[in-house]
């Protein structure tokens, strides 16, 4: 492939915000389940306005992940505003001044991303959140990268390994966030932030690599 440049950048950016609008029913209906049924409303708004705020030619990488993080923080509220904005922020600080992003500053970036939003929430794996999603689908990213698969595959397992641990948040009992309040009810219900996670890892395999 070419390389991961602005434009792909920014049609992986236009791709998650299109599937977040898509899946906006659902999301507000999982977080309705066992949150304040605000998800797929917060984080739509938040991309939908990063759209229109989003630099134009020229901008780096960096520049455009920057763009949607300020916009996400702006915009969203509640946890995921941060959370999502804090990854993207990561995210821009991780490409640098890079034109081109080669697979592994690919990984670094999604590395670096998941970190941000772990130092941010404090979320382990298993407490049914985002991370549930985020964690092995950068693990995933890593492993095929370390062993020689290309940018689309790798990105393509790392959306799998997303959508996997988002399945897996259903028997588990959340233990951050609003859904803990529920305690043991949290239980049967997929946590919306694991399933924005992975549309988000779905949105990067479709328009990152090529
Ligand atoms: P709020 O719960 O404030 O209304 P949202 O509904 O937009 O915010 O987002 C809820 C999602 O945020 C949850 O489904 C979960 O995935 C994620 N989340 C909540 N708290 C944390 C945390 N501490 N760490 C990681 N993700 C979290
Ligand atoms: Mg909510
Ligand atoms: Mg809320």
């Amino acid at each position: 492939g070419r390389g991961v440049d602005a434009g792909r950048v920014r049609a992986f950016i236009r791709r998650f915000a299109q599937l977040v609008a898509e899946h906006k029913d659902e999301l507000t209906a999982l977080d309705a389940a066992i949150g304040d049924a605000d998800h797929g409303t917060n984080l739509d708004r938040g991309l939908q306005a990063a759209l229109e705020r989003l630099p134009g030619e020229g901008a780096s990488p960096a520049d455009l992940l920057k763009a949607v993080a300020m916009a996400l923080i702006a915009k969203v509220g509640g946890a995921s505003g941060p959370l999502y904005g804090t990854a993207f922020l990561r995210a821009a600080t991780a490409a640098g001044g890079k034109a081109v992003l080669e697979p592994t500053d690919v990984a670094a970036l999604f590395r670096a991303a998941l970190a941000g939003i772990q130092e941010r929430g404090k979320a382990a794996v298993g407490e049914k959140t985002m991370i549930d999603a985020l964690a092995p689908a950068v693990e995933a990213l890593e492993a095929a990268l370390g062993r020689g698969a290309d940018l689309a595959e790798a990105l393509a397992e790392a959306a799998r390994a997303a959508r996997e641990g988002s399945d897996r948040t259903i028997p588990l009992v959340a233990t951050k966030g609003r859904a803990s309040y529920l305690g043991e009810r949290s239980r049967g219900h997929r946590d919306p932030g694991s399933l924005s996670a992975a549309l988000m890892m779905q949105a990067a395999a479709e328009t990152l690599a090529g």
